[in-house]
């Protein structure tokens, strides 16, 4: 027999009783849904709800998402990083009012086509809005199935997630779709943890192998992660009177398109800061400050040298902005906005 099949009975109950009251719970609205989950994605819950309630109260509906002019989309999303995912929601919502006429399509093969959307991403809105038996399976989820077989194979191997959402979706209870999904996810985020898990508080505490096998601290095994790339950068604060010089990015590689303060990608000292400066077109007249800051994406690790020059000239390559204009209008990555 599927042993996922005892965890509809076992997880139900339980999930009644202890779901934490989040606020895109309370709706089963696809398009909050979606936004919610997208906003989850890389980031703690704490740190979405007010992001959350600020993006609903600005763009409502699917339609007010897809009219958005970018810069005020990225304003909202400032801080929460990861902004292809702000780009991706709105070309998506774009999709939707083109070709569905706003209304948010119902089947698995749609909604997975969307941009930006993901197996995952898929499963949850089809199953949590739709009560379809479509498995939303991400590391929180394979964490607890990993422990819950005392399974030890890699949970990064794709035929292993497919295999395991397979199986998960053979046992999903009709008319409890959406529940036994976030159940799961529940589970993961507050019980069975990465690190000490809640054992005596665990509703699969009986059917729980890894909890029978005293191993489920050392579960789930994944691959070794490759180290992070590492880029020295040379960034530039450039003052023109009470104005700072800001840039666009490259619509192409990290923080495509996004706002940024002017930067290279090379450790330069204070001549060669200076230098750059002139080349900027900007006639340096003195290095104010200098000061370190390190960041860390997915992949890449930026270590950042920034100078704050005065300068002679604007150069028009730039953008020239007081820091309350800044503030108000620019969504600037947090990469950058660690230097204001
Ligand atoms: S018994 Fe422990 S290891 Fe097993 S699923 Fe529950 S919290 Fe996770």
């Amino acid at each position: 027999m599927e042993p996922f099949a005892k965890l509809p009975d076992a997880l139900l109950p339980w999930y009644r009783g202890h779901a934490r009251a989040l606020p895109w719970r309370e709706s089963r609205d696809p398009y909050r849904v979606w936004v919610s989950e997208i906003m989850l994605q890389q980031t703690r819950v704490e740190a979405v709800m007010g992001y959350y309630a600020r993006f609903l109260q600005a763009f409502p509906t699917v339609e007010a998402l897809a009219g958005a002019d970018e810069d005020s989309l990225f304003k909202l999303w400032e801080g929460l990083g990861y902004y292809s995912r702000a780009r991706n929601l709105q070309k998506t919502a774009r999709t939707i009012a083109a070709e569905y006429g706003g209304v948010f399509p119902q089947d698995y093969a749609s909604v997975r086509a969307l941009p930006g959307v993901g197996p995952y991403t898929a499963g949850a809105i089809c199953s949590i809005c739709f009560d379809l038996p479509t498995a939303a399976v991400d590391g929180n989820v394979l964490r607890v199935t990993a422990r819950y077989l005392n399974d030890d194979t890699p949970i990064d191997l794709p035929a292993h997630k497919k295999e395991i959402t397979d199986r998960l979706e053979s046992v999903y209870p009709a008319g409890n779709c959406g529940a036994f999904t976030q159940a799961l996810m529940e589970l993961g985020a507050t019980v069975c943890t990465p690190r000490s898990p809640k054992c005596g508080d665990c509703p699969l505490r009986t059917l729980c192998r890894a909890f029978a096998a005293g191993t489920a601290a050392s579960l789930p095994v994944k691959i070794p992660k490759k180290e992070k790339q590492l880029v020295d950068k040379t960034v530039f604060l450039l003052w023109y009177g009470d104005e700072l010089a800001l840039m666009r990015r490259e619509d192409t590689g990290l923080l495509a398109g996004m706002w940024s303060l002017p930067n290279v990608d090379e450790p330069l000292d204070v001549e060669g800061a200076l230098r750059q400066a002139e080349a900027f077109g900007t006639q340096p007249q003195a290095v104010l400050r200098q000061e370190h800051k390190s960041h860390v994406f997915t992949h890449i690790r930026w270590e950042m040298d920034a100078f704050t020059i005065l300068c002679g000239a604007k150069d028009d390559r730039f953008v020239w902005r007081t820091p309350d204009e800044i503030r108000r209008r620019y969504a600037l990555p947090t990469a950058f906005r660690k230097f204001l």
